[in-house]
């Protein structure tokens, strides 16, 4: 194993794929060092423990109108036959395909079949019906021309266009038979999903109970967002910015009183925190002198799973497990908080729920720009997706780095650059990760 040094600077040596470095100031017992792990080997990380993690078996039976964004806890099975017919996809004629021997066809239409009703006898060869869109398809017929496609004299119609078979039709129990399963234990309801367990009759759903998410706040700057700070205070921006990341990603925000940068006040916080299923903790995770939150932790009896991750913004974040419960310390500069739930409390909260875990989703988009940053790191850059000229196009927003609030309100998503990259060019193909999806 080769050490490549100088590529970060010190105190940060790389070493086989994961960084070391010297702890300056305080090392939790056993970890002197701690790891720098690169992005997809913290993301792993994640993974494993909540796999390993007891599975909510925590359960609710909601009327289907409440169950957007919630989890499935059971599988649901189909009530019958979809469609329950042979379905015409088209206002047309139904016909039969054998007829369509030479062209043109001339065929006498013998009636009509709207949705909602049906023909009672079947039709022969020679004639045709009237058909729309959501009927059933009569006896006799196999498929459907579109009205577009018919020329209608009196009670002869006249077809120029061959015709396949179940052309235009939907075959009954093509979409899913009776008794199969339509969705699964685990899936998350979208629009799409409630549409589908309405069709199916199912008024009410077995979801899994939402997990709680305790916020922890640290920092003796801070004052709360309807007071006025003092000119050497800020208000905290964090508390409520994790509560709506928290409500988006399906869990319930717990937001507890602030702490001071003092260990007795942060122990008796951090164990109100352990109540709920996840425990989050904003600042007090850097090298500073008053960054208490891993010593406090470590007291406590954590394991650690990783203190630092080669990302930017967000190097410091801490993940662990202290008395069964999870817990990450998210560093306090309101853009590294935003990226750091964004891509390991995210799924975190998701898995949590009872779905499986999802990595963030890198999508890809043309650079309107180039950047250039800082190799060995994952970097993600607050960023502008739009169409241009019909092609997705990302440009980076103007932003003052990890503190910027108003630079993460004028973006959409983020710019991926990975570590072996430290520069794009502009009109390369880069990864985007969309926010609030
Ligand atoms: P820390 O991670 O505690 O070193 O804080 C890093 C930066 O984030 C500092 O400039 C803090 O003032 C700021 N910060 C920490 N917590 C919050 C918060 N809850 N809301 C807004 N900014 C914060
Ligand atoms: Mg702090």
């Amino acid at each position: 194993m080769s050490v490549v040094r100088g590529k970060i600077p010190c105190p940060f040596t790389y070493w086989g794929g994961a960084y070391l470095v010297k702890s300056t100031r305080f090392a939790p017992p056993g970890l002197l060092e701690a790891m720098i792990l690169p992005f997809d080997q913290a993301l792993r990380t994640v993974e494993e423990k909540l796999s390993g993690a007891v599975p909510n078996t925590s359960t609710e039976t909601l009327p289907l109108t409440e169950t957007l964004g919630r989890i499935l806890a059971e599988d649901v099975f189909a009530d019958r036959d979809y469609p329950p017919f042979h379905r015409s996809a088209r206002d047309g004629f139904a016909v039969r395909s054998s007829d369509f021997t030479s062209l043109p066809v001339t065929l006498t239409c013998v009636g009509e079949i709207r949705a909602g009703g049906y023909f009672r006898s079947s039709i022969g060869q020679g004639q045709c019906i009237s058909i729309m869109t959501g009927a059933p398809l009569p006896e006799g017929a196999d498929a459907v021309v579109m009205v577009e496609h018919a020329q209608v004299e009196d009670s002869q119609v006249i077809f120029q266009r061959p015709i396949r078979a179940f052309e235009n039709v939907i075959h009954k129990a093509s979409e899913a038979a009776q008794g199969d399963r339509v969705l699964s234990r685990g899936q998350r309801l979208g629009a799409g999903e409630i549409g589908l367990l309405a069709a199916i009759g199912k008024v009410s759903v077995k979801v899994f109970r939402k997990p709680s998410v305790a916020v922890l706040a640290t920092g003796d700057e801070l004052v709360g967002m309807n007071q006025r700070p003092e000119w050497f205070q800020i208000r905290n921006s964090n508390s409520s910015l994790l509560a709506a990341q928290i409500t988006q990603a399906g869990g319930i925000a717990q937001i507890l009183e602030t702490a001071p940068d003092e260990v007795t006040a942060l122990r008796r916080l951090i164990k109100q925190g352990l109540a709920a299923d996840l425990l989050l903790l904003s600042g007090g995770v850097s090298a500073g002198k008053y960054d208490l939150v891993e010593q406090v932790l470590a007291e406590l009896g954590a394991e650690f799973y990783f203190q630092k991750v080669a990302i930017r913004p967000g190097m410091p974040v801490v993940f662990g497990r202290v008395a069964e419960k999870f817990f990450f310390g998210l560093p306090g500069n309101p853009v590294s908080t935003y990226v750091t739930f964004r891509v390991f409390v995210w799924p975190t909260i998701r898995a949590l729920s009872g779905a499986p875990f999802a990595k963030p989703l890198f999508l890809r988009a043309r650079l309107a720009s180039s950047v250039s940053r800082k190799p060995e790191l994952t970097t993600f850059v607050p960023a502008w997706v739009d169409s241009k000229e019909g092609v997705p196009t990302v440009d980076p927003v103007k932003w003052q780095g990890s503190g910027d609030l108003v630079g993460l309100a004028a973006a959409n998503s983020f710019l991926v650059v990975h570590p072996e990259r430290a520069r794009l060019e502009a009109g390369e193909w880069a990864d985007v990760m969309l926010v609030d999806h």
